[in-house]
């Protein structure tokens, strides 16, 4: 049974055309689809197999077991995974041939553990903090990971292909401290390469810094949210600007539309009131669908071609719109959020509404509302 009245709508093409924009914006790195967060909330395998077919060589994942469901649906693509506690299932990483992070000494030595189980070498990016105070060493432990790293690979048993850090501040244009990682990081790889890591690739770009910030590009940039058409700077670079198209557009057929007189108080709480004589329509999405109950009374949603705002809490399966004098009907689609092409919401404009940011948007779109893909690859 996959009836619902509600459907994630994902443009893989813009997925595909998102990576080939941020190819051009960093044209000597190459680029790591992150697709974490079920990619973002899109679809981990569809968007990173649209992501692959638009120029990136690499996926990124947080969490081990998104990293594991790229290889079982076949996806050959370098993979990096990087979340993971003491205890997690380092063997199947590596069996998997899944490159690994090493964010403190106590993975290396869990990494080192599975390495010798699986008689496999470990492919492993060196983390270092270089500011965002999260995960990796700081450049005060780094020379004591470094050591432990060649010791390991002097043994066969890791491999120290990469070095790797993560920035605070990319999305605030020219902050001081984006430099300051870089400079963090410059040091932490000349010492790696001084150790005799033979680095293949070293990385610190996320979205903003492959858009805005070249100098740290790299060999390997690791946009995600801009993978899916949506801007890390949605003020200084919005998404047209820089050529990106949002992939989701998040729709419902309207479920209950009926008159209502002035005064009527809508939805739980009564927090919106009508003023005249209008009409209410029920939208079949709630907060157990990821739809925020901030949304409640400020978020935009398209009917019959027009925005209007959500009247009322959002319930966990519901929510109404104040239509007016609009002509609509139970069954017709209204559009939470889309590229914006045809005067929908986007998801940058419902996280301005509830106070957000878009990643949240999407990403909490839950697994109960449908993903259906358009598209080339759909
Ligand atoms: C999420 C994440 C990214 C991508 O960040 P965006 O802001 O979505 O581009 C890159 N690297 C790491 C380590 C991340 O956790």
């Amino acid at each position: 049974m996959n009836y619902y009245p509600g459907r994630a709508v994902v443009d893989l093409d813009a997925i595909r055309d998102n990576v080939t924009v941020l190819r051009e914006r960093a044209p000597t790195a190459q680029v790591m689809a992150v697709v974490k967060g079920d990619a973002y909330g899109h679809g981990l395998v569809p968007a990173a197999r649209a992501a692959l077919r638009g120029g990136a060589t690499w996926l990124g994942a947080a969490q081990v077991p998104e990293a594991l469901a790229l290889r079982a649906a076949g996806i050959t693509a370098p993979v990096l995974t990087w979340l993971y506690g003491p205890g997690a299932p380092l063997a199947q990483v590596l069996e998997a041939g899944i490159d690994i992070s090493a964010p403190a000494p106590w993975a290396l030595a869990e990494i080192a553990d599975a390495a010798r189980s699986t008689g496999r070498t470990a492919r492993v990016h060196l983390k270092v903090d270089t500011g965002l105070a999260r995960g990796g060493s700081f450049l005060e432990d780094w020379t004591a990971m470094l050591t432990r790293a060649v010791q390991l690979q002097a043994d066969g048993v890791v491999s120290v292909v990469g070095v790797w850090s993560h920035l605070a501040r990319a999305d605030e244009v020219d902050h001081p401290s984006v430099l300051e990682q870089f400079d963090v990081f410059a040091e932490a790889v000349r010492r790696a390469e001084a150790a005799g890591a033979a680095l293949e690739v070293r990385h610190l770009a996320n979205s903003a810094a492959t858009i805005a910030v070249p100098k740290v590009h790299y060999d390997l940039v690791r946009p995600g949210i801009a993978v899916y058409g949506l801007s890390p700077m949605p003020l200084t670079h919005p998404s047209p600007q820089v050529g990106l198209v949002p992939a989701m557009r998040l729709e419902a057929d309207l479920h209950v539309v009926k008159d209502a007189g002035p005064g009527q108080g809508v939805s739980y709480g009564h927090t919106y009131t009508t003023s005249y004589p209008t009409t209410l329509a029920t939208v079949p999405l709630g907060y157990a669908d990821g739809i925020p109950r901030r949304a409640s009374n400020v978020a935009p949603v398209q009917v019959a071609g027009r925005q209007v705002r959500i009247a009322g809490r959002v319930c966990m399966d519901q929510f109404v719109l104040d239509v007016r004098d609009l002509s609509v009907a139970a069954g017709d689609t209204a559009v939470l959020f889309g590229s914006g092409s045809d005067g929908e919401p986007t998801a940058q404009d419902w996280a301005d509404a509830v106070g957000g940011i878009s990643y949240e948007i999407v990403t909490q779109i839950g697994p109960r509302v449908p993903r259906v893909y358009r598209g080339e690859d759909a």
